[in-house]
C-alpha cells in the first residue's frame, strides 16, 4: 500500500505495511495501552530475543537510543577509544561520541563492505602500544551481511576488548549458523522506515545478561528510582519504545520472513539482469542464503564497463528510480575530519564505484520489471557505444 503522494517514484527501501499492521495498531489503541510500554512491548521483546537467540531484549525509540545504551553500559566514555568501521551510517559513530569517547574508524574488506579483521587486528596493537584505553569494538552488518564474526570475536577476545554488534540493518540474517543479534556482548537492531522491518521509528538493545537489560530499562525511562515520587540519582533518557509501535512491530514480524524472500528475489533479479555485463558485479554474494538483502547493491569498474554508477544513477533518476551511493566513509565526513582512522582505500573505492539499487519489499512486480528495463536499455545503449 503505497500512499498516493508517493506513487510513481520508484523508492530504494520503503516500508512495507499492510492490513495486518493496521488490525495490531488498531488493537492497541483499542486496549487502552497508547502511553508508552504495555503488553505489546513485551511480546515484542521476548519475540525478537527469541529470533536472535538472546536472553533479554529491551525495545527503545531508535536503534541509535540502543547504541547509546549500549556504550554507556560498556563504561565507554572521556578518555576511552571505541572502533567503528569507516563504511557505516553516521549514527554508530555518533553514538560514540554522545558518551564522550573517540570514534576510530577501521576500513573494510572490498568483497563485504564489512569491518577488515586484519586492519581490526593491526589497530587494536597499535592502540595497545600507545596506551589507549579501548572501550568497545562495533562491527556494522553491512547492508544485511553480517560481519565475519568468526574472525573478529577471537581478535576481541584476545585484546579483552568487548563487541557490540551494531545489526540495525541485518534483522533475519545469519552467520555460522547463528542469527543476527546474538554476536557480542551487545547488538543493536533498528526498525527506522526504511529498514527490513520498521515500526515507523525503533529499535531494540539485545543482551544475554540480565543486569544490562534492567539497567537499559532503567536509563531509557529517565533512571527513575523505584519510589512513589519521582526520584533521580542519575542521567536517564526517554528512549522507551511506545505500545502502539510494538504493535506495529508485532506485525511487521510476522511478516519478516516473506519480506526478506522478496528482497532476496529482487537481488537475484538483480544478479541476472548484470550476468555477463563486463565491469559490474553485484555486491555482495547472491548465493549467501544467509543474507536478509535489506539493500541490493552493484559495484562498477568504470574502465572495464565504460560507464560510473554515476552516469546510471543519474538515468535512472531521470526514469524516477531512486538510487544512491554506499554510505560516504565516515572518515571522509567534515564532521569527523579530525578523527583518527586506519585505511586500506577499500571504503573509498566503495563510496566511489558502488550504487544501491530499489531493494524494498514493497516494490511491485511492475516496479521490479520497470528498473530492470531502464538498466537494460542503458547497458545496451553504453555497449553500442562501446
Ligand atoms: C539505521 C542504522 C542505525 C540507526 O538506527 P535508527 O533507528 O535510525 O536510529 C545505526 N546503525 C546502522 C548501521 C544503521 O543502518
Amino acid at each position: 500500500m503505497t500512499p498516493t503522494g508517493l506513487r510513481g517514484r520508484i523508492r530504494l527501501s520503503a516500508p512495507d505495511v499492510g492490513r495486518r499492521e493496521e488490525q495490531l495498531v488498531v488493537e492497541a489503541v483499542r486496549s487502552g495501552y497508547v502511553a508508552p510500554l504495555g503488553p505489546m512491548v513485551d511480546a515484542f521483546e521476548a519475540e525478537v530475543a527469541a529470533r536472535c537467540h538472546r536472553r533479554h531484549a529491551v525495545a527503545l525509540s531508535s536503534g541509535t537510543a540502543a547504541l547509546h545504551l549500549a556504550l554507556l553500559e560498556i563504561g565507554a566514555g572521556p578518555g576511552t577509544v571505541v572502533i567503528v568501521p569507516t563504511l557505516t551510517f553516521v549514527a554508530t559513530a555518533n553514538a560514540v561520541v554522545y558518551v564522550g569517547a573517540e570514534p576510530f574508524f577501521v576500513d573494510c574488506d572490498r568483497e563485504s563492505g564489512n569491518l577488515d579483521p586484519e586492519l581490526l587486528e593491526r589497530c587494536l596493537a597499535e592502540l595497545e602500544a600507545e596506551g589507549a584505553v579501548v572501550a568497545a569494538v562495533v562491527p556494522v552488518d553491512l547492508f544485511g551481511r553480517c560481519a565475519d564474526y568468526t574472525r573478529l570475536v577471537p581478535i576481541c577476545e584476545s585484546h579483552g576488548v568487548p563487541l557490540i554488534s551494531d545489526a540495525a540493518e541485518a534483522l533475519g540474517s545469519a552467520h555460522a549458523g547463528r542469527p543476527a543479534g546474538s554476536f557480542g556482548r551487545m547488538a543493536t537492531l533498528s526498525f527506522n522506515g526504511n529498514k527490513i522491518m520498521t515500526t515507523s521509528g525503533g529499535g531494540m538493545l539485545l543482551t544475554d545478561d540480565e543486569v544490562v537489560a534492567e539497567r537499559a530499562r532503567y536509563l531509557s525511562t529517565q533512571a527513575r528510582q523505584p519510589t512513589v515520587h519521582y526520584e533521580h540519582t542519575e542521567i536517564g533518557y526517554n528512549y522507551r519504545l511506545s505500545n502502539l509501535l510494538a504493535a506495529l512491530g508485532l506485525a511487521q514480524l510476522e511478516r519478516l520472513d516473506e519480506m526478506i524472500g522478496r528482497r532476496r528475489a529482487i537481488r537475484q533479479r538483480y544478479a541476472r539482469l548484470f550476468d555477463g555485463r563486463a565491469g559490474v558485479r553485484v555486491f555482495q554474494s547472491p548465493a549467501d542464503d544467509g543474507d536478509n538483502c535489506w539493500l541490493s547493491a552493484i559495484v562498477v569498474d568504470p574502465a572495464e564497463a565504460g560507464w560510473s554508477s554515476d552516469e546510471l544513477r543519474l538515468v535512472l533518476d531521470a526514469h524516477d528510480i531512486e538510487s544512491r551511493p554506499m554510505w560516504k566513509p565516515m572518515h571522509r565526513q567534515p564532521v569527523y575530519a579530525r578523527a583518527r582512522s586506519l585505511e586500506n582505500g577499500a571504503a573509498e573505492r566503495l563510496f566511489a564505484d558502488g550504487l544501491v539499487l530499489p531493494s524494498g519489499s514493497a516494490l511491485t512486480d511492475d516496479q521490479i520489471a520497470a528498473v530492470s528495463t531502464t538498466v537494460d536499455e542503458f547497458l545496451d545503449e553504453r555497449r553500442g557505444m562501446g
